[in-house]
């Protein structure tokens, strides 16, 4: 049966390797809507290979833009905004959404999507690190799947399939370390753009990029992986692997441990989200063990990375914090990507800012975009 899916974000990193997998197996996959900020080449040429129902874009000027390259008889749906990416996440006739824009604006749709019924393939993590109770309990309610596109947590999801949610005791969760692993605490602050984008494993976003290299993207999955398979934070342990070929682990109740593993393709971890329980021929090979010869594996340094620190403080605080953490980390990213701070200034903000927050427990979805908001503000004002 074929599938029909939106995607989110379909210009970006997640985005193009989603449609790599639909050109694939086009006996499997139809695209009914697609989304992206502003790259509208891309998104033009994206329409005429996969014609999409729909497509959202950022503002109203872009639409009228992307009307004009398309061609007015090209019959498509052009919206714009929030509003019309809520309307790509429900769109009418799609099975899955493809959660793959970055940065909180993913929520909004994300909420969409479950309530109009579709199961959601996650790759945008801040989306649970903002909201993650309101999401699950939302998706539960409503029955609808949240499959992981995070490779990590693809991965332990692989190793549970099989084994019963209550033998699972400890989550490994596995980082490759990113591009300072071995670089003095010292030299941080003359960490340029260039360096921080140059990732050693993966081919990424900027976003993503610049939080591999400051471990806050492990903070983020640590966050992720308490919502999504409702562990406490204590159980979860970050693991420095820089081969990023076990993409993560799960420890069971009688010792055992299973191990996913594969060469580090954004690919495998979407297809499984997109195909489950089948799994599609992508022309991966596999890991090439002889020439590897070992994996290692040691603890991450907080003094040098205290975003796993902030991460877990967040975890403790709950509530708001979660939210706080996230917002200061996106403005601090962005300001560092338009070199207005240091790589080292972007610990200092985000913790400034979590310490000035006033934790609100228990918070309603307007909570939270409250909170958001504040912290945006917050470590905006702290940046000359
Ligand atoms: P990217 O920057 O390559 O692409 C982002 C996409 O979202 C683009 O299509 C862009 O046009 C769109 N977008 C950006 N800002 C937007 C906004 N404000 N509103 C609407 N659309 C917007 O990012 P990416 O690397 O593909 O990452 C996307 C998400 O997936 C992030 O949440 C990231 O953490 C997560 N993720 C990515 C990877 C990866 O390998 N790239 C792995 C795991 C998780
Ligand atoms: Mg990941």
């Amino acid at each position: 049966m074929i599938k029909h899916l939106s995607i989110l974000g379909a210009t970006g990193s997640i985005g193009t390797s989603a449609l790599d997998i639909v050109r694939m197996h086009p006996d499997r996959f139809q695209v009914k809507a697609l989304t992206a900020a502003n790259n509208l080449p891309l998104l033009c040429r994206q329409i005429k290979e996969f014609s999409p129902e729909m497509v959202a874009v950022l503002d109203e000027a872009k639409a009228r833009q992307l009307a004009e390259m398309t061609g007015s008889g090209a019959g498509i749906h052009i919206l714009f905004g929030p509003d019309g990416y809520n309307a790509a996440a429900a769109w009418n006739g799609v099975d899955t959404v493809v959660l793959a824009m970055v940065g909180a604006a993913g929520l909004a749709p994300a909420l969409s999507a479950i309530d109009a019924g579709k199961d959601i393939a996650l790759a945008n993590k801040e989306t649970l690190v903002m909201a993650g109770d309101i999401v699950m309990a939302r998706a539960r309610e409503k029955n609808v799947a949240v499959l992981p596109v995070d490779s990590e947590h693809s991965a332990m999801f692989q190793c549970m399939l099989g084994n019963q949610t209550k033998d699972v005791t400890q989550l490994f969760l596995t980082a490759s370390g990113g591009p300072f692993r071995n670089t003095p605490g010292t030299d941080f602050a003359d960490i340029t753009r260039e360096d921080a984008l140059n990732h050693p494993n993966w081919s990424m976003g900027d976003k993503i990029t610049i939080d591999s290299a400051t471990l806050m993207n492990k903070g983020l999955e640590l966050i992720e992986a308490v919502h999504l398979f409702g562990m406490p934070p204590e159980t979860i342990q970050v693991l420095i692997h820089p081969e990023s070929i076990v993409h993560s682990m799960v420890g069971f109740a009688d010792g055992s441990v299973m191990a996913q593993m594969g060469v580090p393709d954004m690919k495998q971890a979407i297809s499984f989200a997109l195909s489950y329980p089948d799994r599609l021929n992508l022309g991966l090979a596999f890991p090439d063990f002889e020439q590897i010869r070992s994996l290692t594996f040691h603890a991450p340094d907080t003094r040098r990375f205290p975003s796993l620190e902030f991460a877990r403080k967040a975890c403790e605080s709950g509530g708001t914090m979660p939210a706080v953490m996230n917002a200061a980390n996106e403005v601090a990213v962005q300001a560092f990507l338009d070199r207005r701070i240091r790589f080292s200034d972007i610990f200092t903000l985000i913790a400034t800012t979590m310490g000035a927050h006033t934790c609100i427990d228990n918070p309603d979805l307007s909570g939270i975009i409250e909170a958001d908001q504040w912290a945006r503000k917050t470590a905006g004002s702290l940046i000359k």
